[in-house]
């Protein structure tokens, strides 16, 4: 750990197989959506770092856009980065981030967004300063 640092999380990979997941209720699955059963109770649940597949694309749901607390547009400002136009990422908020990474958790295709970003701001201000 770093100077600046002072607190550290161990999370669980949950690098494991589940089978035939796709037809489980998802009682104990900690989600975003409504999509598993989970989303009737509220109590806390355990939480780990399983992506539950492969590297997704984009499907443009917008659930990171609804719950970044800065409001700003991490799908575009995302898509503009990987296609190298960082201005046009500037224009969609990129230095407004705060790395929380709500929108990387919340997101169903587990893209690192806040990664991305977090590389890409570093970046601005090496290059800016
Ligand atoms: S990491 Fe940045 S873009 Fe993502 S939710 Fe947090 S502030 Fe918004
Ligand atoms: S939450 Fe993920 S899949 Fe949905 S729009 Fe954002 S980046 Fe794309």
């Amino acid at each position: 750990m770093g100077f600046y640092q002072n607190a550290l999380n161990l999370i669980d990979d949950g690098d494991r197989e589940e089978p035939f997941a796709f037809i489980r209720p998802g009682f104990n699955k900690p989600s975003y959506s409504t999509a598993f059963l989970s989303a009737l109770h509220k109590s806390a649940l355990p939480m780990d770092c399983g992506q539950h597949g492969e590297a997704r694309a984009c499907v443009n749901c917008g659930t990171c856009a609804r719950i970044c607390p800065v409001d700003i547009l991490p799908q575009f400002a995302m898509k503009c980065l990987v296609a190298d136009e960082v201005e046009e990422a500037l224009a969609h908020g990129l230095l407004d981030c705060a790395e929380c990474g709500l929108c990387t958790y919340a997101c169903p295709s587990k893209i690192e967004l806040r990664e991305v970003f977090r590389a890409a701001k570093a970046q601005y201000h090496k290059e800016t300063l």
